[in-house]
């Protein structure tokens, strides 16, 4: 039996789970339109590499992955793409992304898939094959996976599969497991070879009994000597940190990642996707997304990146009551700024909201310093100090206490008596010091530039100068080498001189002859 450890913090937020989990996971009928954004992951855009009326096949690269950190964007089913521009899309910022518009042509046609053993490939021609197939993390963060199984010089000696599904209402992890088991457990086989682990653990939430079973059986079937390991319920427990020192006791240090500790973490459904990248050739085209919340029939459905939210939404009926939609869970979750934005690959829940179900949060009022931020915060950092730095605009002095290492869990905000929406200070200072960042960065690379500039002047004037002074010197040179060279007298007038000096001697004598 593994001994667990208890991180400190956290809350136990309803979980409003069962809603969703009566009936199985459901095919969408294919929607009208697919809306594809070209940045659905962290890191760079990945390049359009389709014109507009061009007919495309599923499967087929329409985003190739631009920069190290980047993934490749597919077409979710055959047709025609029709526009290529900006779109909203559900991002912190509002801002609208460039997406590419595809009209199915109901035929499904698949591009011819590459199935592959992975185990004759070198890892870094699987790790190639897992970008060009645009699998990326499906717990939020939407990593690129490659990237995290690029270790250098870490040694992994534990791989977690993170299937904790810690926020409230989401179950898509949960009903993969009890649906797709045994194909987890492969792709966990896969992860497991790739970074050369010693042992793989499987982390279930204890309010999730089936998944447990199923993933229990799955394991036992495949021989595999895999651990399911059932963790306590309590948010925020699937955060990396907190699931690594419930299972390990071990911390990653602050600004480390989890393989420098000797682990890594990959949420279940990313393990899913891994497999069908791998196994049956599949790029990532479609995920598990549960729709709940003010609807007549929450479930599951497999929807394909790009569907538009009202079509997904419409199929398990929104009530009419319903004023917004959340994608994620009601804890880090991202209010849409309209229902036309498409599903993307971090899309792993919409939760239709109404008065009645998500209240508006009433008036903020002074912080009474309580600490009962402080009680719950699994980073066991200083919310309200945190807090007051923010307001304030400390940047610095939030940096010094470890703002960044908070994980916007919400835990302080759910539980401050003076309804302080705290996280959303936190927000706020990081995006501050991003933009602060950046703005140094580029006036940095600015001034190298001026100086740069004024250094190649300068270069240039002396290089100029010192050439001419090198060329004055070689005519001078040369003007002394040619005096040198010439006879002190001319030998012809030298002559004649002589010949005028002996007629002068001979005239003398004759002068002379005649005196005598
Ligand atoms: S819980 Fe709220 S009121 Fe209490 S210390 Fe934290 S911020 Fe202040
Ligand atoms: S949001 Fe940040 S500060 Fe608040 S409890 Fe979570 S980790 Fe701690």
């Amino acid at each position: 039996m593994r001994v667990l450890y208890r991180f400190h913090g956290g809350i136990h937020p309803p979980s409003n789970k069962v809603q969703s989990t009566s009936l199985g996971i459901a095919p969408l009928p294919l929607p009208s339109r697919l809306i594809v954004p070209f940045h659905q992951h962290a890191g760079e855009t990945a390049k359009p590499v389709v014109q507009i009326g061009e007919i495309v096949l599923k499967g087929q690269i329409i985003g190739m992955p631009d920069g190290f950190i980047s993934s490749a964007v597919h077409a979710p089913t055959s047709g025609t793409v029709t526009a290529i521009g900006m779109h909203p899309v559900a991002h912190p910022s509002g801002m609208p992304n460039l997406c590419a518009t595809l009209i199915p042509d109901g035929k499904e046609q698949w591009i011819q898939n590459q199935t592959i053993d992975y185990r004759t490939l070198g890892t870094d021609e699987i790790q190639q094959r897992l970008r060009m197939s645009g699998v990326v993390g499906l717990g939020g963060a939407a990593f690129p996976s490659d990237i995290k199984l690029r270790i250098g010089r870490h040694k992994v000696n534990t791989l977690i599969l993170n299937a904790a599904e810690c926020e409230p209402y989401i179950t898509c992890d949960d009903m993969l497991m009890r649906e797709r088991a045994p194909e987890i457990v492969k792709g966990a086989d896969m992860l497991r070879f790739i970074v050369d682990a010693e042992e793989v653990l499987i982390a279930i939430e204890d309010n999730k009994p089936e998944a447990i079973t199923a993933m229990q059986q799955a394991v036992k079937e495949s021989g595999m000597p895999f651990e399911v390991v059932a963790i306590p319920t309590i948010y925020p427990g699937g955060g990396a940190k907190q699931l690594i020192f419930v299972l390990t006791g071990r911390e990653v240090p602050s600004g480390k990642l989890p393989p420098d500790i000797g682990v890594q973490c990959f949420n279940v459904a990313t393990t899913y996707s891994v497999y069908r990248a791998l196994a049956l050739g599949e790029p990532l085209l479609s995920r598990t997304v549960t729709v709940t919340g003010n609807v007549r029939q929450p479930r599951n459905y497999e929807a394909l990146i790009g569907t538009p939210i009202d079509e997904l939404v419409a199929q398990s009926e929104m009530l009419p009551d319903t004023n917004g939609y959340i994608m994620g869970g009601p804890m880090m979750g991202l209010p849409l700024p309209e229902v036309r934005v498409p599903v993307v690959k971090a899309t792993n829940c919409v939760i239709a909201t109404s008065a009645k179900l998500f209240p508006p949060p009433l008036p903020a009022m002074p912080c009474i310093r309580c600490t009962r931020c402080v009680e719950v915060c699994p980073a066991e950092l200083q919310p309200q100090e945190l807090y007051w730095f923010a307001r304030s605009r400390e940047f610095g002095k939030a940096q010094s206490f470890s703002l960044f290492d908070c994980i916007e869990c919400g835990a302080c905000s759910y539980v401050c008596p003076s309804h302080i929406p705290l996280v959303q200070f936190f927000r706020f200072a990081k995006s501050e010091i991003h933009a602060r960042e950046k703005e140094k960065q580029a006036a940095d690379s600015a001034r190298e530039r001026h100086e740069f500039h004024q250094y190649r002047i300068e270069r240039e004037k002396r290089e100029k100068t010192e050439k001419l002074a090198a060329k004055e010197k070689a005519a001078q040179a040369a003007k002394s080498v040619i005096t040198e060279s010439q006879p002190a007298t001319d030998p012809a007038a030298s002559d004649l001189e002589t010949r005028r000096e002996h007629i002068r001697e001979i005239a003398q004598s004759h002068v002379e002859h005649s005196k005598e």
